[in-house]
């Protein structure tokens, strides 16, 4: 199994994420007016995280392989969701602090359709001692 990629600083993926929400850097003192999946994270630490092998950069889509791997037949995961602890490689941050994705702009459809406030996304939020969500954001989730 490949060691989870380092995510420096000076990353162009991290540039760039925290740079599409008018961040210029993760740290522990987020304001209270970010979105809350900026503070949060717990979906990455939570499920395994599947999509279609198109996705991936090399068959066209935006996801980069070296992020994942091969599950079965047209199946590709993220890394760091096949195992417990789950944390996605692609996650900058800690959960509950400070969080996000790396590669949000590339992030993998399973993602993107992930419903921050909904049932699954409190129940993650749950498992890692952070309280529901209700208010409904218009763009979301930022960390998943
Ligand atoms: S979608 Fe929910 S669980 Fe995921 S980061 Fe956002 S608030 Fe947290
Ligand atoms: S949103 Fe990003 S960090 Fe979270 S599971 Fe998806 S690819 Fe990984």
């Amino acid at each position: 199994m490949r060691a989870p990629l380092p995510f420096p600083a000076c990353s162009p993926l991290l540039t760039s994420a925290l740079r599409s929400f008018g961040l210029s850097t993760v740290s522990d003192t987020m304001p209270d007016s970010v979105h809350p999946c900026l503070t949060c994270g717990a979906c990455c630490h939570e499920y395994r995280v599947e999509f279609p092998v198109y996705e991936l950069q090399s068959m066209g889509g935006s996801v980069p392989d070296a992020l994942a791997h091969e599950v079965h037949g047209n199946r590709w995961r993220m890394d760091g969701t096949e195992r417990h602890p789950v944390r996605c490689v692609a996650l900058i941050g800690r959960c509950g602090k400070q969080s996000i994705c790396g590669i949000y702009e590339q992030r993998p459809s399973t993602c993107r359709s992930f419903e921050m406030g909904s049932e699954r996304c409190n129940q993650a939020r749950a498992r890692h001692g952070l309280a529901p969500l209700d208010a409904p954001w218009d763009d979301f989730p930022l960390a998943a």
